[in-house]
């Protein structure tokens, strides 16, 4: 099993939607079984072939057995968080490389709605991986740290869900694991079109694209991903400040990038999700609020604020205070108007938080309480 993840291999995966399609046309197969085959694996992730897939054509059979694989990564680890509501899972993509998923698990009922109890119970967020590491080099970011190794292709993005779904149902996806999905364009359009499509059915409202703010992305964006929610990496209120913490601001510049929103905004007529991290000294000030108050007043927006989970030591950043934090969205709220969160963390102790995603998981063994799972079946949840 081992020399076969790592040997290149010409068979795809099943989940590569447009490759699958495309033999399938050729071969003169109806695309319509494609779902059932994705359900089939759905059901059975661990299956080695795809064999047992129920009622196809004869041709089918011999099609998948010579060109696919029903996944070409592997779920090599997964590590739980101390409160058990985040999952870190390790895969092994077909080239070698491994990337990260996070399952972050929100109890609904916990909140109150309308003074009672909330409807509904456990849902489940999964945080995927577009890229192997990411060419922008954000400052405070691990995967920044890195730099770009391989892009993931629209099947191993989908398959990160496939493998997520053996813990918990997943009724919302974020793209905010490791890498910039807007530089891996067109496999980040194909695996959000299967998402959304049979059998996983997630509502595009519940997909999430986080992007550092690549302008020709953000111009497509809404033609090609209806309905999906965009967030943007804004992190900082002037040019200035966005170049020290982000390099790629020098390509992108702030007001480009302000157009390109008002633009995707008065087309889309979709709310704008704006991450800010808050850094200490650097970005967290009261004059910092007034600055991004001003810049969204054009806005439907939801400010994030993010508390900025330490990268190790070849960070120089500090975490905002709580007071600062407190004072920034008072502002924003106070007097913009603007609705404005502070992110839950979840996950530290396993370093699943944001930003935190770089494949690290041998060294946790003895980490923060984490458990290292390395079958999936010694996790009850
Ligand atoms: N490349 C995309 C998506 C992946 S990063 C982007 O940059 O938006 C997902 C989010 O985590 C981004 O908002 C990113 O800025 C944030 N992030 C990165 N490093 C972080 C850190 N150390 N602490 C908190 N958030 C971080
Ligand atoms: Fe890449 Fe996003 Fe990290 Fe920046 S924050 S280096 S864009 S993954």
């Amino acid at each position: 099993m081992a020399s076969s993840s790592k040997a290149p291999s010409s068979r795809r995966s099943v989940f590569d939607a447009v490759h699958i399609r495309s033999e399938f046309s050729a071969a003169g197969i109806s695309a319509h079984f494609i779902p059932l085959i994705w359900k089939y694996v759905l059901q059975n992730p661990r299956c080695s072939d795809l064999d047992g897939v129920p009622s196809l054509p004869a041709a089918a059979y011999a099609l998948l057995r010579q060109k696919f694989r029903p996944t070409t990564s592997t779920l090599t680890a997964a590590a739980d968080s101390k409160d058990r509501t985040t999952t870190k899972l390790l895969i092994c993509l077909q080239n070698g490389e491994s990337v990260e998923a996070v399952v972050m698990r929100y109890d609904t009922r916990l909140g109150k709605y309308d003074g009672k109890p909330r409807p509904g119970g456990v849902r489940s967020t999964l945080c995927v991986s577009s890229q192997v590491g990411c060419k922008m080099g954000c400052r405070f970011c691990a995967t920044g740290t890195m730099g770009f190794k391989s892009n993931l292709s629209s099947g191993e993005i989908v398959e990160q869900l496939v493998h997520a779904s053996r813990y918990s149902q997943i009724r919302n996806v974020v793209f905010m694991g490791m890498g910039e999905p807007m530089n891996n364009y067109n496999a980040l359009v194909e695996a959000i079109g299967v998402f959304t499509g049979s059998p996983f059915q997630l509502s595009p409202k519940r997909i999430t694209v986080s992007t550092v703010g690549i302008i020709h992305g953000i111009n497509k964006f809404n033609g090609d991903l209806p309905k999906v929610n965009l967030a943007v990496s804004l992190h900082a209120p002037d040019q200035d400040i966005r170049c020290q913490i982000m390099p790629a601001a020098r390509a992108f510049p702030l007001g480009k990038l302000m157009n390109a929103l008002q633009s995707y905004q008065n087309e889309s007529k979709q709310t704008i999700f704006i991450e800010y991290i808050m850094l200490d000294g650097v970005n967290d000030q009261e004059e910092h609020a007034h600055q991004l108050g001003k810049l969204l007043e054009t806005f439907k927006a939801v400010v994030n604020l993010i508390p900025f989970n330490p990268i190790g030591s070849s960070s120089n950043f500090k975490t905002s205070s709580d007071q600062n934090v407190k004072n920034f969205q008072k502002v924003l709220k106070g007097i913009y108007r603007i609705r404005t969160t502070i992110r839950q963390q979840m996950g530290q102790d396993i370093a699943g938080a944001c930003g935190q995603l770089v494949v690290s998981l041998p060294d946790e063994r003895s980490a923060g309480g984490a458990t290292l799972l390395s079958d999936i079946e010694d996790l009850r949840i």
